[in-house]
C-alpha cells in the first residue's frame, strides 16, 4: 500500500492524503489552505476565477493525476472526515464522477455553506455513512467513527487494505460537547493500528484558560448572573458545540438568546441528527433577530425564513429587555446597534480562535466596548493526545495538520515516520 500526503504534514490547513492498494486509490479530505507559503493567511481571492491549470502551476491544487474534471478518474472516492473549509474546500475541483462519503451532518453544512455562497462545492455526488458502520471501496475496508470536534458530526476513519490497517484521526478534542466519544476511544481503542495519522493542530499553542466546553458554559453562566446588562457573544454558527454552551448559559442565567435567522436554519437543519440541539422554537430563553443582511434577505427569497417567524424579536421589542440579552454577533447586527447608540453598558464575549479576533478589534474598541475572552479550543490537547496514543499503540505515527511535525518524537517516541508533502511512501 502506498501513502502520499500531498498537503497538510507541516501545516494546519488543505488537507489532502492519497492511499492505493493495487489499483484502488481514495483520497482523505481535500481542503483549502489556510496560510500560503509566507505562513500568511490564505487569500481565498485567490482562487476566484483561476482555472484549475493556474492553482495547479501555484500550488494551491495537488497535481493529482485522474482526480479533476475533464481526464479519466482513476481516483475511486474522497473520504471527508468533517465539514470545515480546511478539509473540503476545494473539492469543487474534482471530477463530479468520483463520488465522496461524508457523514449526514457534513453533508448538511455544506449545503447550507453552499446556498449561502460560501462555498462553490455543492455536495452533489455524496455517500452518506453510518458512523461505526463499514463499508468497502474498492480494496479498502473503511470504517468511519464519530469524534468529538468543534466542526459538526466530524469522522476519524480506519482504513483497511492488504492486511494493514490505518487509522486517520481528523480533526478530535477530548474536552468538548461529545467527550464521551474520546472517553470511549480510550477504553475500546480500534486494535492493531499498523499507522496512526495524528493531527498536532495544537502544538505550539497554548491551552488557554478555559479547558472545555463546560468551563466555557461555567464562566458564561457567571457572567450573564453576576452583572445585568446586554452582551454581544462573537462565535461561529456552525460551531455547534458552543451555540448549545451558550444557549444552556443563557437558560440557566434566565437571559435571552437572540440569534441570526442564518444561525436559526443551521440549527434547524441539524436538528435531526441530534434532537439535543437547541432549536428557535424552544422558549423564552431564545429569540431571532431578523438581522437585515444578504443572508435574510436569500432565506426571504427562498421562503425559509418564514418557518421562524413565531421567534422573532423585533429591534424595539430588545430594547425593552435589554439588560437580560445574549445577542449573538454579527457584522449587520453589531453595526446597527452601534448606529443608534446602543453600546453603551455592553460587553463583547469573544468566542472564537484569537485569530481571527484583529479583524473586529477596531470596531469594539471605537465603540468603547470590553471585550472579555472565553474559549476553548476544537483540538486534542497535547496530554490527549498522548492519552489517544497510548490506548491505540500505533506501530507508527505519522504527524499531520500540525505546524509542528518534528516535536512528534519528543511526544511519542521513536516509532514517529515523518512524511513530506508529495512523497510517495510505502507502508
Ligand atoms: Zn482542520
Ligand atoms: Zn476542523
Amino acid at each position: 500500500m502506498f501513502l502520499t500526503i500531498h498537503r497538510g504534514s507541516k501545516e494546519i490547513g488543505g488537507t489532502c492524503v492519497e492511499l492505493q492498494s493495487g489499483v484502488s486509490r481514495i483520497l482523505i479530505d481535500f481542503g483549502l489552505p489556510l496560510v500560503d507559503e509566507d505562513m500568511e493567511r490564505f487569500d481565498s481571492k485567490k482562487i476566484k476565477g483561476k482555472s484549475r491549470e493556474d492553482l495547479i502551476q501555484s500550488g494551491v491544487l495537488p497535481d493529482i493525476e485522474g482526480l479533476y474534471e475533464g481526464e479519466q478518474a482513476t481516483i475511486d472516492a474522497v473520504l471527508l472526515s468533517h465539514p470545515h473549509q480546511d478539509h473540503y474546500g476545494l473539492l469543487t475541483f474534482i471530477n463530479s464522477k468520483i463520488p465522496v462519503y461524508l457523514s449526514e451532518g457534513c453533508k448538511e453544512l455544506i449545503e447550507v455553506s453552499h446556498f449561502f455562497g460560501q462555498t462553490n462545492y455543492t455536495a452533489t455526488n455524496v455517500k452518506p455513512v453510518t458512523v461505526w458502520e463499514q463499508f468497502q471501496e474498492g480494496d479498502f475496508t473503511i470504517t468511519p467513527y464519530l469524534v468529538d470536534h468543534s466542526g459538526f458530526a466530524a469522522l476519524a476513519f480506519v482504513i483497511e487494505a492488504e492486511g494493514k490497517r490505518i487509522f486517520y484521526s481528523g480533526d478530535f478534542r477530548g474536552h468538548g460537547r461529545k467527550s464521551i466519544l474520546f472517553e470511549n476511544m480510550l477504553r475500546r481503542p480500534p486494535e492493531n493500528i499498523s499507522y496512526l495519522l495524528l493531527e498536532g493542530s495544537m502544538m505550539g499553542r497554548e491551552q488557554g484558560e478555559y479547558r472545555g466546553e463546560k468551563d466555557v458554559e461555567e464562566k458564561l453562566v457567571e457572567l450573564f448572573r453576576n452583572k445585568e446588562q446586554m452582551y454581544f457573544l462573537a462565535c461561529s454558527s456552525q460551531n455547534i458545540d458552543r451555540l448549545v454552551s451558550v444557549y444552556r448559559a443563557c437558560k440557566r442565567s434566565n437571559r435571552i438568546l437572540i440569534i441570526d435567522p442564518y444561525t436559526a436554519l443551521i440549527l434547524h437543519k441539524v436538528k435531526k441528527i441530534s434532537p439535543n440541539i437547541p432549536q428557535f422554537d424552544w422558549g423564552e430563553n431564545i429569540r431571532i433577530f431578523f438581522v437585515p443582511n444578504s443572508y435574510t434577505d436569500k432565506m426571504a427569497e427562498d421562503k425559509s425564513l418564514f418557518q421562524f417567524k413565531s421567534a422573532k424579536i423585533t429591534y424595539d421589542q430588545m430594547q425593552d429587555v435589554k439588560d437580560r440579552l445574549v445577542i449573538k454577533d454579527s457584522y449587520r447586527t453589531r453595526q446597527i446597534f452601534s448606529k443608534k447608540g446602543h453600546l453603551e453598558e455592553t460587553t463583547l464575549i469573544y468566542s472564537m480562535w484569537e485569530g481571527y479576533f484583529p479583524d473586529v478589534k477596531p470596531f469594539w474598541e471605537e465603540n468603547k466596548v470590553p471585550v472579555l475572552h472565553v474559549h476553548c479550543s476544537g483540538h486534542a490537547y497535547i496530554d490527549d493526545l498522548k492519552k489517544f496514543v497510548g490506548a491505540i499503540g500505533p506501530e507508527f505515527i505519522i504527524p499531520i495538520h500540525t505546524f509542528f511535525p518534528e516535536k512528534y518524537p519528543e511526544l511519542f517516541g521513536d516509532n514517529v515516520k515523518i512524511v513530506k508533502d508529495g512523497e510517495m511512501v510505502e507502508i
